[in-house]
């Protein structure tokens, strides 16, 4: 498959706003997954570089960030998300390359939505404040939104700069400086954002990038006693480690947006042809690896066959191939180590005895593409019902009644997202509200909105990514009492 030979980032640490070799100089290997070819190497940090990014970025934080104002670093993230957009293909085809997903979403959706993000945020630095609290005549009380000092990052690949940005607006917004740490299969992007951040005046030492592995500079990330927050976006099971790691060291801040298996349910009133189209946008979007998709596809009974009929042919439609083909909408997975785990989930579905309906092969014999897969005669219990594939891999599953399907919707560890397709309003809100996800969206799916929080219920999650709420997130909050009652102590009543 021809891929283009575009010009590579920087591949050093980011550290104080320079590239610098790591204190025990080594290398790992950035691979594409559409060609299995390396693409470069890439500096690997681990603690000691950890450290020295961490004192960069609390001295920045104590004597040069803190006397920024609100309205500056607004106009920083302006500009950052202008220099963005000014390269919005470029950085497309860098995210492509890297990761394997269409350049058609590369570019229309994850480098979009960077540069949205980072403005949405922009429009808040300004904007971080505390409330008064009226504690009676002759006090005055308030609180402060401070920021909490310095920020670690752990991301993903799935939504590599994305992810990225989603985390970079909220803590700049509310004074915060950074230490982040990019998947070790997907850093190119997150290494180019660095040169960028550089570009658009970001005072040195506001925000670091130290690339590598998860066990060596995550863990020195959510180990680290200058650290006052960790924001982490992957599985749960990591998600469970760097919580202990937080707790162990200085019980820093964590958020955490884990892993998902979000129940989607077409009720028989639904247009079905519009559900479709939904469920369809819900499972394959991004290849199924989107910690949202709508992995287990409920059906009522009684309109089980004609859907299934007509969400097949929608799937069958489904272009696969070359990314860089501007009509491909489902490229390669991103990595062989995730194309190993996807193919032995579909082994696993067919030794349970759940029928392949369509798809479970490999596409072509070079890069790690897979077929759009549909099981049905699946059980609840059944591991490819449970656990999160985070391919492209759907159960679909029918149900009889309201009580039935809400039952087995919410019987996940997960609740990150869930969907509702029916006509009846009534019906739709009733089962909304009952759904125990983080988010809910009626007659639509994959609706994350910049401006609206983001965030799981049980093992999703703890915290919010997104809106306005994911701003306090990076704020300690302080509250100040002011007495100003002449000549009279203020005593607790007896
Ligand atoms: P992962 O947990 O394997 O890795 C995520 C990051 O954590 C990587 O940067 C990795 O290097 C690092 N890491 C790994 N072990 C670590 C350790 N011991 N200490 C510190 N850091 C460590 O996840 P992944 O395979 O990259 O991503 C897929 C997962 O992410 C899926 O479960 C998916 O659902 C989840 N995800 C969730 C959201 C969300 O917002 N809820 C969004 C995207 C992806």
């Amino acid at each position: 498959m021809e891929v283009p030979k575009i010009k590579l980032p920087n591949t050093k640490l980011f550290i104080n706003n320079e590239w610098v070799d790591p204190v025990v100089p080594k290398t790992f290997k950035a691979i594409s997954p559409i060609t299995e070819q390396v693409i470069c190497e890439i500096s690997e940090g681990d603690a000691a570089d950890v450290d020295k990014a961490v004192k960069v970025a609390r001295d920045c934080f104590d004597n040069v960030w803190t006397n920024y104002t609100g309205e500056e670093r607004g106009r920083l993230l302006y500009k950052l998300a202008d220099l963005i957009d000014e390269e919005k293909e470029y950085i497309a085809q860098l995210e492509s390359l890297d990761n394997g997903k269409p350049i058609k979403d590369s570019f229309g959706y994850d480098v979009f939505s960077s540069s949205q993000t980072l403005r949405y945020y922009a429009g808040w630095a300004d904007k971080v404040q505390g409330k008064q609290i009226p504690l009676g005549e002759g006090f005055t009380s308030y609180t402060r939104h401070e920021p909490i000092g310095v920020v670690g990052f752990i991301t993903p690949w799935n939504f590599p700069l994305m992810i990225l940005a989603w985390k970079f607006g909220p803590a700049i917004a509310a004074g915060c400086t950074i230490v982040a740490k990019p998947s070790e299969e997907t850093s190119l992007t997150a290494l180019y954002f660095a040169e960028l951040v550089k570009k658009a005046g970001f005072p040195p030492g506001v925000f670091n990038l130290i690339c590598g592995y998860g066990v060596t500079v995550g863990n020195a990330i959510s180990g680290h006693m200058g650290i006052d927050k960790v924001s982490f976006t992957g599985s749960t099971r990591t998600g469970k480690t760097i919580m202990a790691s937080a707790a162990q060291s200085n019980l820093k801040k964590v958020t955490l947006e884990l892993g998902g298996k979000s129940p989607n349910i077409i009720f028989e009133d639904a247009d079905l042809e519009f559900a479709a189209i939904g469920a369809k946008a819900a499972m394959y979007f991004n290849m199924g690896q989107s910690c949202i998709a709508g992995s287990r596809l409920f059906v009522q009974e009684s309109i089980y066959d004609k859907f299934l009929e007509i969400f097949t042919a929608k799937v069958k439609e489904l272009k696969l191939g070359n990314p860089y083909d501007k009509s491909t909408e489902q490229g390669s997975l991103a990595s062989k180590i995730h194309f190993d785990r996807v193919m032995s989930y579909i082994n696993k579905g067919k030794e349970e005895g759940a029928t392949i309906h369509l798809g479970g092969g490999r596409y072509g014999d070079k890069g790690y593409f897979v077929e759009p897969t549909i099981f049905t005669n699946v059980k609840d219990s059944m591991t490819i019902c449970k656990e999160e594939i985070f391919g492209p891999v759907i159960c679909i599953l029918p149900f009889k009644n309201v009580d039935e399907v809400l039952k087995r919707a919410n019987d996940t560890e997960y609740g990150l997202a869930a969907g509702v397709f029916t006509k009846d309003i009534n019906l739709a809100l009733q089962v909304g509200n009952k759904l125990k996800a983080g988010s809910v969206w009626i007659n639509q799916y994959n609706m994350v909105n910049i401006q609206a929080p983001f965030g799981g219920y049980k093992q999703s999650g703890i915290g919010k990514d997104l809106g306005e709420y994911a701003i306090i997130d990076y704020c300690a909050i302080k509250t100040v009492a002011v007495s100003h009652r002449t000549f009279q102590a203020h005593t607790h009543p007896k």
